[in-house]
């Protein structure tokens, strides 16, 4: 009889689509020896959104189980207002649908053994389930292996100093193994505040993982090597299995953009998108068209729905409207006066087919992980503009350390970016020196993250060590 593995990912697409990748892996390699359930919380806002891709997945690939647990009633432990933040939302749910968890686990042992439990390092709270049950559990990131560096390194911070990570502010220098030196603001707005309850869930992260049978990783050795040595230093097993990225063919999007793109001269366009959440305010908005328009460049830009409120701060949508009236957040005569070298996209585009094509020549792009590990297979240099979650990390870490990418700088109060940055940031890229070294960058990166699952590469032979660990358990 075969044995299960079973994954837990976040539903959210940034976080499911990778996770679901390395499922396919298991299949199309070891499908005589394990079967595969991916199982589904419901969380309070985004989970609806990932039901095209789960339905698509499920009649393109039959042989990965989809289970989803019972819709949760609103967590009573969570105050009405000021309203929680998504994070602790999210963590509550996952530590509230534990006896789901366990239920399903124990059902699924009555006729088969569970050889692995995978979770999202954001289902963290499902740890003592896999510890009841005796089952080994495993980390999946599907972020960068700086992330996890940082992960570990936050316990050993915490005893250091008594101040938030806030108060040390822009002039505190931190020396975390394996990352370029970083401040203390960069840390990401979840971390900021040690009174806070994500920042204390990630506390606990970090003390867990080093208990864990494993941790994997969307990431490959040749991308982040210093990153990694670090990890591996720390935790009994690292698995680097990167890069795990969408297949066209399960990205939708306004497919009319590729045909415009293939019209572009080679290079030439300038690619914005800010992910599956990023959203900016209608002056933001205005400022970003104005330093396009400016920089004279081509260019392909997605828009999401502006937040209702204007608050020039909000870049985390939880829900956006996919369709609105893109004239009205537009400044006026904007998209007529660009109309021969720019297109603006409203709320998705097929990425994946975007970043291969031969017309783009670079990528503003909000920093989440899928998006730098897809414009690195694209051999695609980018400018850095981080929104929210660990993205101020990853600008520094493609900045200084993987130099595949030129920094957007923004304000310090609440990340506004001016429209003679956008401007700067896009014509350097594309035509300065220093853009062209990035870009030469690019491309030989994009060849060694190929190499990771060629023949012997560093990718194919950590799955193969990975499988082998389960095998053994
Ligand atoms: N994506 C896309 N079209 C869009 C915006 C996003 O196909 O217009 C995909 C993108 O290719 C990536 C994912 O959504 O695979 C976003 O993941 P990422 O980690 O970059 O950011 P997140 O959405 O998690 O912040």
């Amino acid at each position: 009889m075969k044995d299960t593995i079973v994954f837990y990912p976040v539903p959210a697409i940034g976080h499911l689509v990778s996770m679901v990748e390395l499922g396919k892996l298991i299949l199309r390699h070891y499908n005589q020896r394990f079967s595969l359930t991916v199982l589904i919380s419901g969380d309070f806002n985004s989970a609806a959104a990932i039901d095209p891709y789960i339905d698509h997945v499920s009649h393109t690939e039959p042989s990965i189980t989809f289970h989803r647990f019972p819709a949760l009633p609103k967590p009573p432990s969570l105050p009405p207002s000021p309203t929680p933040h998504p994070a602790v939302v999210f963590f509550e749910s996952i530590r509230l649908n534990n006896p789901n968890l366990l239920h399903t686990l124990q059902t699924i042992s009555e006729t088969s053994s569970i050889a692995a439990l995978v979770i999202d390092f954001m289902c963290n709270p499902a740890f003592p389930v896999a510890n009841e049950l005796n089952i080994p559990l495993y980390y999946y990131f599907p972020t960068g292996a700086s992330f996890v560096a940082l992960m570990l390194h936050i316990p050993n911070l915490h005893n250091q100093t008594n101040k938030s990570f806030r108060e040390l502010g822009n002039t505190t220098v931190l020396h975390i193994p394996g990352l370029p030196p970083i401040r203390a603001s960069q840390m990401g707005p979840n971390l900021l505040d040690r009174n806070n309850q994500v920042y204390n869930m990630f506390l606990d992260l970090g003390m867990l993982l080093l208990k864990s049978s494993g941790i994997i990783i969307n990431t490959i050795e040749a991308l982040e090597p210093k990153a990694i040595k670090a990890v591996r230093n720390q935790v009994p097993a690292i698995f680097c299995i990167g890069p795990l990225v969408a297949k066209p063919s399960d990205q939708s999007g306004a497919a009319d953009c590729l045909s415009w793109l293939d019209k572009q001269p080679s290079r030439s366009v300038m690619f914005l998108c800010f992910g599956s959440r990023g959203v900016f305010s209608v002056k933001q908005i205005e400022e970003i068209a104005v330093g396009l328009e400016r920089s004279g460049q081509r260019f392909l830009w997605v828009v999401k729905n502006p937040p209702p409120i204007e608050d020039k701060s909000r870049r985390l949508s939880s829900i956006s409207i996919m369709d609105f009236d893109l004239e009205a957040v537009m400044p006026k005569g904007f998209l007529e006066r660009t109309r021969d070298r720019g297109l603006v996209v409203k709320s998705w585009a097929p990425q994946v087919e975007v970043l291969n094509r031969e017309s783009v020549g670079g990528f503003v792009t909000h920093c989440g992980w899928n998006s730098v590990l897809e414009a690195v297979c694209g051999g695609v240099p980018m400018v850095a503009w981080p929104l929210y979650a660990e993205q101020p990390l990853n600008q520094e870490v493609l900045v200084e350390e993987m130099r595949v990418a030129l920094p957007m700088e923004a304000a310090e109060e609440d990340g506004f970016v001016v429209a003679a940055e956008v401007e700067k940031r896009v014509r350097m890229l594309i035509e300065s020196e220093e853009g062209r070294e990035i870009s030469k960058r690019c491309r030989e990166m994009k060849e060694k993250a190929l190499s990771a699952w060629a023949e012997g590469g560093s990718s194919g032979t950590a799955f193969g060590e990975l499988a082998e660990s389960w095998n053994r358990g």
